[in-house]
């Protein structure tokens, strides 16, 4: 009942947080100056460039991405709690990568829609299309129900760190709950600098996203040597910018704490042989369990567990 409750007072938060932000009436552009010096006053040739706008989302596109994207995640939500495959969850991470990443080159991003979010909130000036309010609280709604099947599945920036994982070493309990609360310094910080006036603002989730150049093929040198270096660091640490940079991480890690499913290593019953405590790179388990609001439920801990084969050879041996 209690649980019930808490989950109801999230989704209310979390409806009430994204109508409020949609509902916002945009003020009329206002020309930050009245009279701007003209070509002939400039001199020298001068000639003012063409402004440029860009190019905005075809409504039907907006509505395609929003279905791929609640559609990836419930799918993620069944691979890795239904079925239990790790296989079938490293597919659907690649075809979200590919998607996501490489094709709409990184911008079907709940990160960092955190900032268009909060400078709705906060200035009554700015309005956020549906669409991105829509971005930003699937997911969470998603891990409300499912736990953080978005950073399993979809996630274009924790897939490109899932991908390089090659030889994963276990960081200290203590230094990695130490490097965890970063992510919420890194949130409150991008809160702050986003809802600032508008000459000050800045989006910093989006201007040291590590990985959106590479999705790009192009961007800052500084970034993509940023970017390599938490690839490279990502050969052997499990995903650094998810489990200690990620703001949107902080976000999920609350909402999947009250999550109605989540990752249970082994199908039914327990064994409690201790063989999964080594299995997961992003130190999720806990005494032999996974907890939830560091699970990324990316569905390796399966392959360790004897239960989890046995079940599987048992499948297999049905089927043939
Ligand atoms: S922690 Fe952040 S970057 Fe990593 S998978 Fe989740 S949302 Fe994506
Ligand atoms: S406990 Fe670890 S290995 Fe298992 S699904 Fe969660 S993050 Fe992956």
């Amino acid at each position: 009942m209690r649980r019930a409750i808490h989950v109801s007072l999230v989704v209310a938060l979390l409806l009430a947080f994204g109508l409020s932000a949609a509902a916002q009436d945009p003020a009329d552009y206002q020309r930050p100056v009245d009279v701007a010096p003209t070509d002939e006053v400039i001199g020298e040739g001068y000639v003012t460039p063409e402004v440029q706008r860009p190019r905005s989302l075809a409504p039907w596109r907006q509505v395609l991405d929003m279905a791929l994207l609640g559609g990836a995640l419930l799918l993620a939500a069944w691979i890795v709690l239904k079925r239990r495959s790790r296989r079938l969850a490293f597919a659907l991470t690649v075809v979200c990568l590919a998607y996501f990443g490489f094709y709409r080159e990184g911008c079907i991003c709940p990160i960092g829609s955190i900032q268009n979010v909060a400078v709705a909130l906060a200035d009554p000036n700015h309005a956020v299309p549906y669409f991105v309010i829509g971005i930003f609280m699937l997911p969470l709604l998603a891990a409300l129900f499912f736990g953080r099947v978005f950073c399993g599945g979809v996630c274009a920036l924790g897939a490109i760190q899932e991908l390089v994982l090659l030889k994963p070493i276990q960081v200290p309990p203590r230094l990695d709950r130490a490097l965890g609360s970063l992510k919420w310094l890194y949130l409150v910080a991008a809160v702050a600098l986003a809802v600032l006036p508008a000459a000050g603002r800045d989006f910093i989730i989006c201007r040291f996203d590590p990985f959106v150049g590479f999705f790009r093929f192009t961007g800052p040198v500084h970034m993509m040597l940023i970017g390599g270096a938490f690839l490279l660091l990502g050969l052997f640490v499990g995903r650094p910018y998810c489990r200690y940079l990620c703001p949107y991480g902080a976000l999920l890690s609350l909402t999947s704490r009250l999550s109605w499913r989540g990752v249970s290593i082994t199908p039914d019953r327990e064994l409690d042989c201790g063989l999964c405590n080594k299995a997961c790179p992003y130190g999720a388990i806990e005494e032999m369990r996974a907890v939830r609001t560091s699970c990324l439920a990316c569905a390796r801990c399966y392959e360790s567990c004897p239960v989890h084969l046995s079940c599987r050879g048992a499948d297999a041996e049905a089927a043939s």
